[in-house]
């Protein structure tokens, strides 16, 4: 495995394996890796001939007051993680912007609402890293979570309308034993708050047992998520259309149930699928 800390390299490999007819793989990250991460690496690993994950603390979509300067690393995990899953290449820059970058992606509507209502520079700073990271590592194609939905949403959003040749491949969200969405953010979690952050995956999957038995609609899907969910701040629960994000308000069709909540300083975020 190979660990490649410099930009021009890291195209300048990229072309010569595309030149070569090859697949390359791609896996975004933040690194502070964990099994959701591992899981993305291997449906990328299946479908590729060359895999790359990178590891890249973007300051571009943090905002003033968010947790820049705290995020977790342990770039030796990171590395035993990747070897384990046979990765080929670890893209981990140390910056990955010129002095004079002055090039932004911004998505419209996708990114109005849900977390780019609280977190406002977010996914421009999102999706002008992966522009950029594309760029350099040359994916045919790359695997992004469904834990980050509308993340997810916005990528598959702006690869199609800049006509980008590249497979966005979305995976299922991973949660820990306890039902908490896996994230390195949770490391910033106490014992207290982890187990006020099990009441948010035990809200949604209320939900979906409820709606098992009966029909619901949004008004009585909240009351059922407050008789459970114990956080500090519930920053936003929404139901919304699985593809479009629209708020819809009765659930007749497969629908997207996504919370984000404060527990503490930390602010955590999951969705489930709705099924009538
Ligand atoms: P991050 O390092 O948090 O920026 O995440 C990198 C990628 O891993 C994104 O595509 C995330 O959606 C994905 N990811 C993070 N946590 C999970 C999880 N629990 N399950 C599935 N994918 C995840």
């Amino acid at each position: 495995m190979k660990i490649c800390i410099d930009p021009d390299e890291m195209q300048s490999l990229a072309l010569s394996i595309r030149a070569q007819g090859k697949k390359i793989g791609f896996v975004p990250t933040m690194g502070f890796l964990h099994e959701g991460h591992a899981s993305l690496i291997r449906i990328a690993r299946s479908q590729c001939d060359f895999l790359v994950v990178s590891i890249f603390v973007n300051p571009l979509q943090f905002g003033e007051n968010e947790d820049l300067d705290t995020y977790p690393k342990d770039d030796e995990a990171d590395e035993r993680l990747c070897l384990k899953e046979d990765v080929d290449l670890i893209f981990r820059p140390q910056s990955l912007y010129d002095t004079n970058h002055n090039t932004y992606i911004h998505v419209e509507q996708l990114t109005e609402r849900l977390c780019g209502a609280s977190r406002p520079t977010h996914f421009r700073g999102v999706c002008t890293v992966v522009a950029r990271l594309f760029g350099l590592v040359q994916p045919t194609l790359a695997v992004f979570g469904e834990k980050d939905y509308q993340q997810l949403a916005v990528i598959r959003q702006f690869v199609r309308d800049l006509a980008m040749p590249i497979e966005i491949i979305g995976a299922p969200l991973i949660r820990d034993e306890d039902g908490v969405a896996l994230s390195s953010r949770n490391q910033y979690l106490d014992p207290a708050q982890r187990i006020q952050a099990r009441t948010i995956s035990q809200a949604l999957f209320s939900v979906q047992e409820e709606l098992k038995k009966t029909s619901l609609d949004v008004h009585t899907i909240r009351q059922l998520v407050r008789q459970t969910l114990d956080v500090d701040e519930l920053d936003y629960l929404e139901c919304i259309d699985p593809v479009l994000l629209h708020p819809v308000t009765n659930i007749d069709k497969p629908t997207r149930l996504l919370i984000a909540a404060w527990v503490g300083q930390t602010r955590l975020i999951d969705n489930v699928l709705l099924e009538p």
